[in-house]
């Protein structure tokens, strides 16, 4: 296997565990809801799609944190019930081939470019992000809702 010059960053652990205790808590923007669709529910644990049947928690998350010009919060679901955070960190994961945009920010977290992986390899978009010396990391969203999926930083 090729290795990659990327390293996938995934939701940290404490933050999973931290909105699974809010959702107990029934803090009212903490919501839980039942995947419905194979495709629709990305964990940003685990970075699987969600199975038909299986339990979310819906809540906000600040990917940019506040006090800049691109400054964003938005919705991003995790398993309701612990699942093992994303380990196979050097590989792109599976089940985002498709339907993702990809955002490169510098060090003052400005957004510098973006590319959409239009039948493109993933990976090949990723590298030629970081190849550009002022990308800091590059974030995965979802290209049709703009979600925030996950982080990708050089190795
Ligand atoms: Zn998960």
């Amino acid at each position: 296997m090729k290795t990659s010059m990327f390293q996938v960053v995934p939701l940290p652990t404490e933050v999973a565990d931290r909105a699974r205790r809010a959702a107990k808590a029934g803090v009212v923007d903490h919501a839980v809801v039942i995947a419905d669709s194979p495709t629709g529910y990305p964990c940003r644990h685990c970075l699987r799609f969600a199975k038909p049947g299986e339990r979310l928690i819906l809540f906000p998350y600040a990917s940019i944190p506040s006090g800049h010009p691109y400054s964003e919060t938005g919705p991003i679901f995790v398993h309701a019930e612990p699942c093992q955070r994303y380990r196979a960190t050097r590989e792109y994961p599976g089940d985002f081939r498709s339907g993702r945009v990809f955002r490169a920010y510098n060090t003052g977290y400005d957004m510098i470019d973006a590319q959409v992986a239009n039948g493109s390899e993933p990976e090949a978009i990723v590298e030629k992000l970081l190849q550009n010396p002022e990308t800091a990391f590059v974030d995965a969203r979802s290209v049709t809702r703009g979600c925030y999926t996950f982080r990708i930083q050089r190795a």
